[in-house]
């Protein structure tokens, strides 16, 4: 049976013939092949916008490259970075005993980009850049363990290997690991499931003997509760020989369920610092360093654009912006707002969770000059109907809910409800005139 690498390199050759250059690079490459379970095959895209444009853009083509491999898998599923449980990293977890037991100097996993220098400092993030720059000067003296939580693509990775990257220059004979909790509880399980003893002496000899410890997304500890023990363990036996020890998390110690009494408190009694969502000033900032580096002049006009769209999420936001330089080449026109929007378009789809209903049935009424009684009233004239179903089509386009629930707000059946979504969507396929006053719609809503 073939894996998941093998048949992406085999169908690699065929989508590559049959795509732009640029989307090929912007798209395909980032494309991991994951893994192949119940005969369908998993890629991972770096972002969930990416995952969108991928989908929206090539799964049937990817689908039919498959089918032309011998002994490929039957279907494919798209899933982005942050759906994917953590990937056991090969330079990070020695397999088995045989690889030698001491070397853990995991540089090589440190991306490179994730630095001090490339981290930009606001409001947000302030307090966790200025500890993990204490860290880096005094490994092991102040803040001894870190821990850095928020909510994901907030920059805690980042930070965590910007310390990591920084003692590597200063410090280069310094040992550290940079592992996932998921990693490293993999690598401990198969550590103790080996019959000798060997594996389980190598791990700790792996784990003890480092001067920093770099362990990310530690929350995924609450899902092996019986690993504890020697996790503790081991932090105890770094804490006492001064080791410094780095901890992210998607939330507060607190908040991390499952924990055993002597670990949550080991982890509260860390300097605990937070990443909050950056403020628009932020947002911009990162914008204006990414295009630098990307050598990509944008206006400052077209920056805010994005950033006033993409508000709690810099990783998706980067995603927009790659998304933005792509089609300012592809359409060989410097970055404007129309370039934005277009870029903006499927990210928009995860935006629409601090949409609400009345935000909608508002917009609809102002498009269409009409009172929020007609819309959600019981008159059925032609005039408000068509405008009521637009309304229900772009709520439940626009929002995660159920149809009942849709039903009650109109003061109508789930089945009309499906009716009316039904109906516009099919109008919005075939009739030009109607897509586009659904789409402006939405973009009277997305605008609020
Ligand atoms: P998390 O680990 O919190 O999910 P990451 O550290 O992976 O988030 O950050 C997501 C992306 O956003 C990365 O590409 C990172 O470089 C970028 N990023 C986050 N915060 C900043 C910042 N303050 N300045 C520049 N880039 C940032
Ligand atoms: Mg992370």
């Amino acid at each position: 049976m073939k894996d998941a690498d093998s048949i992406w390199q085999e169908m690699l050759p065929k989508i590559e013939v049959e795509v732009h250059s640029l989307g090929f690079d912007v798209w395909i490459t980032p494309l991991k092949p994951f893994k192949i379970e119940d005969d369908v095959l998993v890629l991972c895209a770096p972002t969930a916008g990416a995952k969108m444009d991928v989908i929206s853009r090539y799964l049937p083509l990817f689908k039919r490259a498959m089918r032309e491999i011998e002994g490929a898998p039957a279907d494919i599923v798209i899933i982005s970075d942050d759906e994917r449980p953590q990937q056991v990293d090969v330079s990070s977890t020695a397999p088995t005993a045989a690889s030698e037991p001491s070397s853990p100097v995991t540089h090589n996993v440190l991306n490179p980009r994730y630095n001090f220098s490339d981290f930009v400092v606001g409001k947000s993030n302030r307090l966790a850049y200025e500890a993990a720059l204490a860290v880096s000067e005094r490994p092991g003296e102040m803040f001894n363990p870190l821990f850095i939580y928020g909510d994901v693509g907030l920059g805690k990775t980042h930070i965590m290997q910007a310390i990591g990257n920084d003692l590597r220059m200063t410090r280069p004979n310094l040992k550290m690991i940079y592992v996932s909790m998921n990693d490293f509880l993999n690598e401990f399980v198969s550590s103790i499931r080996s019959k000798d003893g060997v594996n389980n002496q190598s791990f700790r000899d792996k784990y003890r003997s480092v001067d920093l410890l770099m362990i990310d997304d530690v929350q995924s500890l609450s899902k092996k509760p019986s690993t504890q023990e020697e996790i503790f363990n081991t932090f105890e036996v770094l804490k006492n020989s001064g080791k410094q020890m780095v901890f992210t998390s998607d939330r507060s110690p607190q908040d991390i369920p499952d924990l055993e009494g002597r670990v949550r408190s080991r982890f509260m009694s860390s300097m605990v610092v937070d990443i909050q969502p950056p403020d628009l000033e932020t947002r911009i900032a990162i914008l204006q360093k990414k295009s630098q580096t990307a050598k990509k002049n944008i206006d400052m006009r077209e920056l805010t654009y994005i950033a006033e769209h993409v508000t709690d999420n810099i990783r998706e936001m980067e995603g927009v912006l790659t998304k933005v330089i792509f089609l300012s080449k592809l359409y060989e026109r410097r970055v404007d707002l129309a370039i934005c929007q277009e870029a903006l378009k499927d990210y928009r789809v995860q935006e629409c969770d601090e949409i609400s209903i009345d935000e909608i049935v508002d917009c609809v009424c102002r498009y269409f000059g009409m009172q929020k009684a007609d819309v959600v009233g019981k008159r059925k004239n032609k005039e408000v109907v068509m405008p009521r179903q637009i309304a229900i089509y772009l709520v439940n386009d626009m929002m995660t809910l159920p149809l009942a629930a849709i039903g009650d707000y109109f003061g109508r059946e789930h089945t009309t409800v499906m009716h009316a979504r039904d109906k516009i969507a099919a109008l919005v396929a075939s009739d030009n005139a109607i897509k586009t006053q659904v789409n402006d719609i939405k973009s009277l809503v997305l605008r609020k």
